[in-house]
């Protein structure tokens, strides 16, 4: 039951209201379509944040074992000085020196160690030539000639003598003399191909990218390898001050390389120049999410829209039903000859009226019109010239009915029935009589054309709370006045409380 009164009532808003209820209607697509929106944008923020962890889980993984390599290798480099500062070792054979210090070298990526003098000249070694090669030109040998205290150090890439085409690191210690001045270099030589194949095995997507770079800007490797001509300085990137500066982080960049947009997770190698970069294109990252965005969008845009036009359409659908009722009711409640009131709105109307009477203080007048001899009328002028003189009269009568609340209908053949509300016996009166005086002198108007002259006859009845006591006796009570009017000669308006005649007899 309830339900059904709510759906009318919807229905009912949607005929007055169409353009209320059509944007409400859009309002609730915007509302779905803005839930999905967010919902995606979380889903994709919930994608980075994923890849972050993922990056920072396999940055861990490089960054432990680039670390573990650089120690193993300290540890290589403080054995070597340690054992040569022995006067044991140093007293001893080159040849059983050599193999007492070198021969059992070590890791498979360890391309080279030795020991230079203060001169850059390599004095003993392994894994390459017995060449004398100088050495004085690297990066790692000017470094510790020129300071005491720099400890390990990592070098840039270089291009090895020994081995050409092939390109190393260095990670050396300065050797001091007894006096505590310069000796030489102890180094470790370690080839690039060992951080391209750490990088290699590490999967970041089609075009993700892993990298260990110096905090100078320089690259040491790269998965994808990256050819020389296309090598570049990274230190011009914006980003990577960012990198110098923490020993870890995230962020998204553009790559300065090619152009692809990644998201970049970065840590440094603790007590080493170099950072591990683990970046997978946002692409990669955001496929997944591109998919479901296209597939979640097309869907609530298609189901938001329809369901805007669903409402739209029904709005405007029950608009037209609503206009049509109402029309509908109209011509029910109208009498087709004058375009008045019928007797069947009369009754509606007077019922209302009555009611509303019970609840008030004020009055409630009725006018009893009814056209006089109107059957001679017809018959000396035709029943046509006498439809026309009806509406004549109709129009006569709405010309003085004009108050809000003021009705009037055509009670049936010629007579016709005046609410008023809220009038009392001499507003009646005085309505009543400029009604019989238009009829009486009233010119022809435009619509009636040339008319014979016809008079009306009115009587009027005014009924206030309990008087009369019922509807019957106020509309019996008009009545009589107008059979009163009639009896005194016609033309004439009567009041019922008072029979005061207002018109001349008619001659
Ligand atoms: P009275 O002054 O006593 O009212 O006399 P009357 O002739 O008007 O009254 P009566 O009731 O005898 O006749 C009413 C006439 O009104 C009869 C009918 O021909 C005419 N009439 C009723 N309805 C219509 C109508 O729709 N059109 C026309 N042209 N005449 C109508
Ligand atoms: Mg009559
Ligand atoms: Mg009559």
């Amino acid at each position: 039951m309830s339900v059904s009164i709510t759906t009318g009532k919807l229905a009912a808003l949607a005929g007055r209201h169409p353009l209320i209820v059509g944007a409400l209607g859009s309002l609730m697509a915007l509302g779905v379509m803005a839930i999905s929106l967010i919902t995606l944008l979380a889903s994709r923020d919930a994608a980075v944040e994923h890849a972050h962890q993922t990056s920072g889980n396999v940055t861990d993984v490089l960054v432990n074992n680039i670390a573990r390599t650089i120690e193993t290798s300290n540890n290589s480099l403080l054995a070597l000085i340690s054992a040569l500062d022995k006067p044991v070792v140093q007293s001893m054979d080159p040849q059983l020196r050599h193999e007492l210090l070198f021969d059992r070298t070590a890791a498979q990526y360890v391309t080279g160690m030795g020991v230079t003098d203060d001169r850059g000249r390599l004095i003993d070694g392994c894994c390459s030539s017995s060449h004398k090669w100088d050495f004085s030109d690297r990066d790692y040998f000017l470094v510790h000639r020129h300071s005491v205290n720099v400890g390990l150090y990592v070098s840039s890439v270089y291009q090895a003598r020994s081995r050409p085409g092939a390109q190393s690191i260095a990670i050396t210690r300065r050797m001091n003399r007894p006096d505590g001045s310069f000796g030489g270099v102890a180094i470790v030589a370690i080839d690039v191909d060992y951080f391209r194949q750490l990088l290699s095995k590490l999967d970041v997507g089609p075009h993700g990218i892993t990298a260990v770079v110096r905090t100078d800007g320089t690259l040491v490797a790269r998965n994808p390898p990256i050819s020389q001509t296309r090598l570049v300085d990274l230190g011009r990137s914006q980003a990577f001050p960012r990198m110098v500066n923490h020993d870890s982080g995230f962020y998204a960049s553009t790559s300065i390389i090619d152009g692809e947009l990644r998201l970049y997770t970065f840590q440094r190698i603790p007590g080493t120049p170099l950072i591990a970069v683990v970046a997978p294109a946002e692409s990669d990252v955001l496929s997944s999410w591109r998919r479901l965005s296209w597939m979640v969008g097309i869907s609530a845009s298609s189901v938001s829209l329809a369901f805007c036009a669903s409402v739209w359409l029904l709005a405007f659908a029950l608009r037209d039903h609503v206009k049509a009722q109402l029309l509908l009711t109209e011509l029910t409640q109208t009498d087709a000859l004058t375009g008045l009131k019928n007797r069947r709105a009369l009754d509606e109307v007077l019922e209302n009226e009555w009611g509303r009477l019970q609840r008030s203080e004020e009055c409630l007048s009725l006018l009893f019109v009814d056209a006089d001899n109107f059957k001679q009328y017809n018959d000396r002028h035709g029943h046509a010239q006498g439809d026309v003189a009806l509406r004549h009269l109709a129009a006569c009568i709405n010309r003085h009915v004009r108050r809000r609340g003021d009705v009037a209908a055509r009670y049936g053949g010629e007579e016709f029935v005046v609410v008023l509300p809220d009038t009392d016996e001499a507003g009646a009166a005085q309505i009543a009589e400029a009604i019989r005086h238009e009829v009486d002198h009233g010119r022809p108007t435009e619509i009636t054309g040339a008319l014979a002259h016809f008079t009306v006859s009115i009587g009027t009845a005014t009924g206030r709370r309990s008087r009369p006591l019922s509807l019957d006796e106020l509309t019996n009570s008009a009545d009589l006045a107008l059979y009163e009017a009639k009896r005194r000669g016609r033309n004439a308006v009567v009041s019922a409380d008072a029979y005061i005649t207002s018109a001349q007899p008619q001659s």
